[in-house]
């Protein structure tokens, strides 16, 4: 029988291969497409340490508004639209569904089957998730191919009965009238934008064959080394089954291409790997109670901590973009309020990966602020571009500014320590401070559950070698 479906949009922020949105279609009379402005997500929180709400930063907030109005007009070609309403999701929801007389409810997680393939993948593996990447992809094999479908009309919407719909509001609208913010991310949100930029990057066939990570330059911000497609597939404009199959169909016609972990079908599966991981074990987002997590005794410095998140530790490399020093459920916070990409299980994952406390643990490999990005970027490009501070500072200051001369501080029209800071810390006895302290909580195996004060420990020679044979297992990735 044909009833009123309602389709409430969450993550999938697009019209194609969204397989929630083709089973709300089939056999509808009506169709009401649903998106939910939560306050708890969105209303402004004069409290955080920059401007957006509690959750997200306003790059986020902009990101999400903009995808939700490119949803809209794809919807309106169709002959529909979005109908916006605001409050609780879960009050708004089950007053809706009563009146608007709602027979079926769609959304993209019961009905998504890469989802459900990959949730009944990790029960094969009796219930727990594959946690090195290489069992996570001799498991996961091909996802389903993605739908096809592309709709000429949608059903018409039913009776609203009174209900206010709302229009996609605007930044200010939403209450961050004030905010002097007048640039936000330069890559727009929505579906058609996308949906072009995968074009653009998959028309390079040479590029995508011979795409190998870590060897793009990090630093290259006018034209980036990877596809700046991940807040796209974060907010699910971007369908990563899709994405998927397009890498496939250019491998299919290329000579030869890169392979996983490095490739950039590997990159897409690290996606899928991180969700994985996430998604079966307990306190993934947390060192206490996670038991893939090394519990680490990290400094809790507020000053150091600080200096870190605005950037101002000294260190041009670390300022101009941001790399780990504390708690890494710190960073975690700071990345997940500020990326717009932020996402709950790949932010999570990477962080376990970078601070040594899950996935890699090579703990005694300390990047360093100066030598890292010289590499890539000797003339500090990316450095001036965001430190416009030191845009004058010669070639062989610009990762060390604190040790130019006074005259060429002075010439730069720069003075270390009074227009920029003078390093927080000394690199080289931080690091090998950082370095003892982890060898020690490598050694000393404590449960998760406990309170730990790891440095008091001693080392257990066992439980090195067994680190030892985990961390040769594991193969280096440079994210
Ligand atoms: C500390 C830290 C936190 C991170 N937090 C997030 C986050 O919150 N959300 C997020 O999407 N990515 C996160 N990443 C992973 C990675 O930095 C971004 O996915 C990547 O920069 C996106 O750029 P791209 O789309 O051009 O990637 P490409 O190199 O073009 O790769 C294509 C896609 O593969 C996936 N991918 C690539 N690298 C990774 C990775 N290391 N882990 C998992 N998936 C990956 C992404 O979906 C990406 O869009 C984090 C990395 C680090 C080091």
């Amino acid at each position: 029988m044909e009833s009123n479906a309602l389709m409430w949009f969450r993550k999938g922020l697009r019209i194609h291969d969204n397989p929630a949105l083709d089973h709300a279609c089939r056999g509808s009379k009506r169709l009401f497409p649903v998106f939910v402005l939560d306050p708890r997500y969105l209303d402004p929180d004069p409290s955080a340490f920059s401007p957006g709400s509690a959750f997200a930063g306003l790059n986020r907030i902009q990101f999400l508004l903009e995808s939700l109005a490119d949803l809209d007009s794809s919807l309106k070609k169709l002959g529909s639209r979005l109908l916006v309403l605001k409050g609780d999701p879960v009050h708004v929801l089950c007053r809706i569904l009563k009146d608007w007389d709602i027979g079926k409810l769609c959304f993209e997680f019961d009905t998504e089957p890469y989802s459900l393939a990959r949730d009944n993948k990790v029960k094969v593996n009796r219930g727990k998730p594959p946690l090195t990447y290489q069992s996570f992809v001799a498991l996961a094999g091909e996802p389903p191919t993605p739908l096809t479908h592309t709709y000429s009309v949608l059903p018409p919407i039913g009776d609203l009965r009174g209900y206010e719909v709302l229009n996609i509001p605007t930044i200010q609208e939403l209450g961050y009238g004030d905010v002097k913010q007048e640039k936000f991310s330069p890559f727009r949100g929505g579906e058609s934008e996308a949906l072009e930029r995968l074009k653009k990057s998959i028309d390079d066939k040479e590029w995508v064959a011979n795409f190998e990570k870590p060897k793009g330059d990090p630093s290259a911000f006018l034209k980036p080394a990877t596809t700046i497609l991940s807040p796209y597939l974060k907010f699910g404009c971007l369908s990563s089954r899709y994405f998927y199959h397009c890498l496939i169909e250019v491998y299919r016609t290329s000579k030869k291409h890169t392979s996983p972990p490095v490739s950039l079908v590997g990159q897409l599966l690290w996606r899928e790997f991180f969700y994985t991981a996430a998604f079966g074990t307990p306190n993934f987002d947390k060192m206490r109670g996670n038991k893939i997590c090394k519990q680490i005794p990290w400094r809790d410095d507020e000053e150091l901590f600080a200096a870190w998140r605005e950037g101002r530790t000294g260190y041009p490399w670390i300022d101009a973009i941001m790399i780990q020093f504390l708690h890494w459920e710190k960073g975690r916070d700071v990345f997940e309020r500020l990326l717009i990409d932020s996402d709950w299980a790949i932010n999570n994952g990477n962080w376990l990966w970078l601070s040594c406390s899950s996935f890699f643990y090579q703990y005694h490999r300390i990047y360093s602020p100066i030598s890292f990005g010289r590499k890539y970027d000797p003339t500090g490009k990316y450095i001036r571009h965001f430190l416009p501070v030191l845009k004058n500072m010669p070639n062989e200051y610009i990762y060390e500014p604190w040790t130019a001369p006074l005259s060429i501080q002075k010439k730069a029209n720069c003075i270390i320590g009074i227009d920029y800071p003078r390093p927080v810390v000394d690199h080289s006895s931080a690091s090998k401070e950082c370095r003892r302290l982890m060898g020690v909580a490598y050694g000393s195996k404590p449960s998760a559950e406990e309170n730990l004060n790891i440095s008091r420990r001693k080392p257990e020679g066992d439980d090195q070698k067994e680190h030892q044979q985990n961390a040769s297992k594991q193969r280096r990735k440079l994210i």
